[in-house]
């Protein structure tokens, strides 16, 4: 195949845990994708980009490479392939809010743990090898460290290992191994990375067409709309109660002297009891509403 370089190029999980979401993100950015199952790349039929569906681990490499220029992967990926390098070949731009979990330390339900020089002189199982060995380091503990691939929630079982480090969501596969985690290494989640490689004059604008879209879409997510009525008195305890506001717009009611509507986007979710504060501090007429698209 070859490269169009007229075209950005980004790279996604092809599948696993972030493949649909990192679409999803794509899709909402107003990127038309039509992708069959086994499809290795894909065009985006009205943007000019294209996608290249890679396993995880790869999309570090391929993205400092400058093979793409963008890609979305894991915190956890991305700082282990960048542990030990100095001048990593790519540059993360944003989190996206999704794949959401933490690279954590984990020892069978039975033993006690009394912090991380508990673990002196163990053996650590662990398919992130850089960052486990970084975060001893850190600690200073000195403990062997046994690098797999997958399973690593069996090691201690097979006594290959007497602890492991491993990605931990809800805690569930720890549960069920029997096992119980006690100290954290990385929190980790999806993020959009760029090549630091330089881009021509056209495909860099291309590029930052397609990051300020991405932007709005991020923005969007967390953002509602609320639109109510107040009394010129209670104005000013209204807006400090305004979740993330900034600058609402206030214009004066039709009719109503003395009273104003009251404009703003909330940056951060309104919960009901949010609504029951504005009520009590003299709002009326209270709407949340969706945002569909943002561009700051
Ligand atoms: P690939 O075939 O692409 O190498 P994989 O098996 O390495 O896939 P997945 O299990 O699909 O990867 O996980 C992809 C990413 O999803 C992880 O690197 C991590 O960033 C994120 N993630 C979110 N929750 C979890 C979890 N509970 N366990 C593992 N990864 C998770
Ligand atoms: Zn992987």
């Amino acid at each position: 195949m070859s490269v169009d370089r007229s075209r950005l190029h980004i790279a996604l999980q092809r599948s696993g845990r972030l493949s649909e979401l990192s679409r999803d993100l794509l899709r909402d950015a107003g990127l038309r994708i039509e992708t069959s199952k086994n499809a290795l790349t894909a065009r985006a039929a009205n943007f000019p980009a294209d996608l290249m569906f890679v396993r995880d681990d790869d999309i570090p490499t391929f993205v400092s490479d400058g093979v793409c220029e963008f890609g979305i992967v894991g915190q956890n990926v991305l700082h282990e392939f960048a542990a030990g390098t100095s001048e990593p070949g790519f540059e993360v731009l944003a989190e996206l809010g999704f794949g959401q979990c933490s690279l954590r330390i984990a020892v069978p339900e039975r033993e006690g743990y009394d912090g991380p020089r508990s673990l002196a002189g163990q053996r650590i199982a662990t398919s992130y090898p850089r960052l486990l060995r970084e975060w001893l380091d850190r600690k200073g503990v000195a403990a062997d460290v046994v690098e797999m691939s997958g399973a690593v929630e069996l090691a201690p079982r097979l006594e290959i290992a007497q602890s492991i480090c491993d990605l931990v969501s809800t805690g569930a596969t720890l549960e069920a191994n029997g096992l119980r985690a006690v100290d954290t290494v990385l929190d980790s989640q999806a993020v959009l990375i760029r090549s630091r490689r330089p881009l021509d004059e056209a495909r860099a604008a291309i590029a930052d067409q397609l990051l300020g879209r991405i932007e709005g879409v991020i923005a969007t997510k967390g953002s509602k709309y609320i639109m109510l009525n107040a009394s010129s008195d209670a104005l000013k305890g209204i807006v400090a109660l305004l979740p993330g506001a900034e600058a609402p717009t206030v214009l004066p009611l039709h009719g109503r002297p003395g009273h104003f509507a009251v404009h703003a986007v909330c940056q951060e979710s309104v919960f009901w009891d949010t609504l029951q504060k504005l009520k009590a501090a003299g709002a009326s007429a209270i709407l949340v509403v969706p945002i569909e698209k943002m561009m700051m």
